[in-house]
């Protein structure tokens, strides 16, 4: 069974040729999750053999546009596809209006229903459950209400009784460091975590409510997670390499991220 993450895209604001801004499907079990979606995120799915009319929910996790602009095209093709199927969105409550917004105006003959969830802010909160997955969302710390999503597997008694962990993937995108992000993230398989900044610009991270390599690879090992993956690189750094080494001098199993990479959660 999959448990299979793809990374669409790990620009920050700026969308560059070969660089697109935020987006990542998690697959579980033949169901995909979309996680943000930023500009071209349609092109990628299809570029990475993704099917549009698979998705079965999309986590955004703030309105800033590089983590949203793709939403409104990727919902009309939707539409043309002719989807039926409910399609599950969780978000900051500001995205409610930007969604009815769109249906009044471009969601004519959309023959699906967009069932969005407003996530509330406070604490860790369940959003999603089937037999095989279960999804929380809790509140990071940006500029604006900002939100990450924690992916735990469920396993069957079978799966259990063969002595099978349950593998688990965090998401956090634009955040600060704050104390209780250690607690949401705790012990997960695989955490993505953005490092918009190397650490020398921890003044920058702060005044744009980012964070630093430094940051997140000490996060990572704080809350014991198994592997770390950066990306939401700011586009004044030319290499990539650097933010995965400053990370490695904190935490060991760190990566730094390319567009259209596949990674295997185990
Ligand atoms: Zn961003
Ligand atoms: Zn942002």
């Amino acid at each position: 069974m999959n448990f299979t993450l793809r990374i669409l895209g790990t620009a920050s604001a700026m969308p560059i040729s070969d660089t697109n801004p935020s987006a990542q499907v998690l697959s579980v079990h033949g169901r995909l999750f979309l996680i943000d979606c930023g500009e071209g995120t349609q092109q990628r799915l299809r570029q990475m053999h993704l099917g549009f009319l698979k998705i079965e929910a999309v986590c955004i996790s703030h309105i800033h546009g590089d983590h949203v602009f793709g939403l409104f095209g990727l919902l009309s093709s939707m539409a043309m596809f002719n989807r039926t199927a409910p399609l599950k969105v969780f978000g900051p409550q500001a995205l409610g209006p930007i969604l009815r917004f769109w249906q009044s105006f471009f969601g004519d003959g959309c023959n699906y229903e967009i069932d969005f969830h407003s996530l509330t802010g406070s604490g860790m909160e369940c959003v999603y459950e089937n037999k095989s997955l279960k999804i929380s969302a809790f509140p990071l710390s940006h500029k604006i209400d900002c939100y990450g999503y924690r992916f735990d597997e469920v396993l069957g008694a079978r799966a259990l009784s063969e002595g099978r962990c349950p593998r688990s993937y965090a998401y956090c995108s634009d955040t600060m460091p704050f104390p209780e992000l250690e607690d949401y993230v705790r012990g997960v398989s695989v955490l993505y975590h953005e490092t918009t900044y190397l650490k020398d610009m921890k003044d920058k991270a702060l005044a744009y409510a980012h964070s630093t390599t430094a940051d997140a690879a000490s996060l990572a090992l704080r809350a014991g997670v198994g592997k770390l993956l950066v990306a939401h690189y700011s586009s004044r750094v030319r290499e990539k390499e650097l933010f995965q080494k400053e990370c490695r001098e904190i935490f060991e199993d760190s990566y730094a991220l390319s567009d259209c990479e596949v990674v295997e959660i185990d």
